[in-house]
Formats: structure tokens, sequence, C-alpha cells
């Protein structure tokens, strides 16, 4: 993956998501990235950024809370997830709702997720 300072991006925030959000990239160190948005500031490892190209929303709310089905092997104990379901829908928590058609790409559809944000601040 490829960082570049200035770059907006989207920290999932392992403490529960409590910090998720879009970013913008302030430096690139050897083993993190400082990121900052108008809340806060965080060194960040690599594997916890998003791309907003690799990132989802809901169409109806803007929310990324969003789930899609997924196939796990039947007699494994622990659930592996083997593959998604490839059948265009998903589920929204937000609007607690199954929708029939895929998500909306964040990286062509920021300002949308920028409304939703400064919406539920
Ligand atoms: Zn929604």
């Amino acid at each position: 993956m490829i960082f570049q300072i200035g770059q907006q991006i989207y920290w999932d925030d392992p403490d529960d998501g409590a910090a998720s959000g879009i970013y913008t990239i302030q430096s690139i160190n050897e083993d993190d990235i400082l990121i900052s948005n108008k809340y806060s500031e965080a060194e960040v490892p690599t594997h916890e950024l998003i791309h907003l190209d690799d990132l989802y929303m809901c169409h109806e709310c803007g929310s990324l809370d969003i789930e899609e089905k997924m196939w796990c092997s039947i007699n494994r104990k622990t659930n592996v997830i083997t593959d998604a379901v490839d059948d265009d829908c998903y589920f929204c928590n937000t609007c607690n709702e199954i929708y029939h058609k895929y998500p909306l790409n964040v990286g062509a559809n920021i300002n949308k997720l920028k409304d939703y944000e400064q919406y539920n601040d």
C-alpha cells in the first residue's frame, strides 16, 4: 500500500472503533504513520489504515457500519470465512435494513461520508 503526505485515509481504530474516521497523513515514519483530523492526531501502524477506494458505505445513510454475507465451513468448529457471498446485497446496522444493491465506494463519494460524520458528531 502506498501512502503520501497530505493523503486522506481511513483509520480503523482497534480500540473498538472509538476514534475511527477520515484522517490526513501528516508524516510517514519507518514503523508508523502520523495522521490527524480536526479532533486529534495519532501515530498508527500501516495495517490499521484503509485507502478510501477500498472502503464502502451505506448508500442510504452514509454509515460505514455495514455487513455482507459470508460463506464458512459447516464442518469446522471455528467459523473460518472462506468467501464472500456475491449477491450484491448488504445489511446496514445504522438503518437496520437489508439493501439489495452494492454499497457505495467511499473514494468516489467522499462528500457523502463527510456529511454523515458531521451529522453524527
Ligand atoms: Zn444505512
